[in-house]
């Protein structure tokens, strides 16, 4: 399956499918250096798939190979500086192209060490998880800072991003699981008959698990994932859309230290919450609960904090003010809204969240 990007200029085809990595080489062929940025894990669980990529490159190409650690250490300063030093080494022009071997980490890191060599060298986003299927559209790349995640960055986008779905096969079940939140988002911002569909696919942890019919749900992920970012690239309106879920997911995800797909599961079910305090609405929340509770998510981490903490780290948006945050809320499903939402009403939405779950 392919899909094509549809902005005014600079668009890259996004190919799905088992094997994409075969077709590697058509992108690389105009380049002098290639470098090949490789999660660890990826490298050790596919080293065939790596030793494709790499004959992808002609003879008179040169190819360089950097592994990091999937892990958000490397999306770093520390990271960064040593990597790009380690390419300016090596006397590369403009005419080269970094590939992104990887999940999410990879793909933000390896893009922002793109946009920035040089001034801005290609990349291309070889994704490895499912929820790079989410991180790898777009054109967001970034590391983080010890003041909080993603916050210098870039707007950079890739020449192509080439899924090869073998690679799903090694993923244990903590990162399907957190990878199949951005996949339900996307559902929940598509509409009701898409929700429908994805909860009857995987209605339990053990079809989730066999990833069966994955890839067409991936493709509507990103499809829907484009309409709203080819709309509205640098983040002015429609694009705060896809943040469904991150406002409470960010706090507990960094408070608790889980996986970021599992907080993002557990911020929609607080979104639900307060829409029903707030707007018109009377989302079944206990539909959600139950749910996620047949995949697994491990739901219970939300009794552990108290709430102030949790609003602090809510506050620290920079969208936001003393008295409440912006936040996502679906007055249907499909039809996300923007709100500012009162402390007091995120204080009675987190009691009652907690309360779902005792
Ligand atoms: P990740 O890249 O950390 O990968 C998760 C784990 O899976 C790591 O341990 C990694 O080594 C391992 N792994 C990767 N591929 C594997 C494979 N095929 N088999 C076995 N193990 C594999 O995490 P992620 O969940 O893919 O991405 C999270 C990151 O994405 C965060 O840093 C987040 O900020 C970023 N993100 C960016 C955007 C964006 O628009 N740029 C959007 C969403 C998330």
């Amino acid at each position: 399956m392919q899909l094509m990007t549809t902005y005014q200029d600079n668009n890259y085809p996004i190919i799905i499918q088992h094997d994409a990595i075969a077709q590697l080489s058509t992108f690389l062929s105009k380049y002098r250096d290639v470098v090949f940025i490789i999660d660890k894990n990826v490298a050790r669980f596919h080293p065939t798939k790596i030793e494709q990529a790499k004959s992808a490159l002609s003879t008179k190409q040169i190819s360089h190979l950097i592994s990091v650690e999937g892990s958000e250490q490397t999306k770093s300063f520390s990271v960064y500086e040593s990597v790009i030093e380690q390419l300016l080494e090596t006397g590369m022009t403009r005419n080269t192209c970094i590939v992104a071997i990887g999940g999410g980490v990879v793909g933000d890191f390896a893009g922002f060490v793109a946009a920035t060599l040089l001034r801005g060298v290609d990349f291309i986003q070889v994704p490895t998880t499912i929820l790079a299927h989410d991180s790898s559209v777009g054109g967001k790349v970034g590391i983080n800072t010890p003041q909080g995640k993603n916050l210098v960055g870039a707007f950079h986008r890739p020449k192509s991003v080439i899924y090869d779905l073998d690679f799903l096969t090694s993923l244990p079940y903590v990162e399907i699981s957190s990878g199949y939140a951005e996949v339900y988002k996307h559902a929940l911002l598509n509409g009701p008959l898409a929700l429908k569909d994805i909860e009857e696919a995987y209605p339990n942890k053990r079809a989730l698990a066999e990833l069966k019919q994955l890839d067409d749900f991936l493709l509507k992920g990103i499809e829907t994932k484009l309409n709203i970012v080819v709309a509205d690239e640098h983040e002015q309106g429609k694009r705060k859309f896809l943040n469904l879920g991150h406002t409470f997911g960010h706090a507990i995800e960094y408070h608790e230290k889980i996986p970021h797909g599992h907080a993002v599961m557990i911020g929609m079910i607080y979104q639900f919450i307060v829409s029903n305090l707030i707007l018109d609405t009377r989302h079944d929340v206990q539909h959600y609960v139950d749910y996620m509770h047949k995949l697994g998510y491990p739901l219970d981490v939300v009794l552990n904090p108290e709430f102030q903490p949790l609003l602090n780290l809510m506050l620290k948006d920079k969208k936001n003010d003393q008295n409440g945050v912006q936040m996502v809320l679906l007055s249907e499903i499909g039809k996300p809204v923007v709100k500012h939402v009162d402390n007091t009403v995120l204080k009675t939405a987190f009691e009652q969240l907690q309360n779902l779950l005792k």
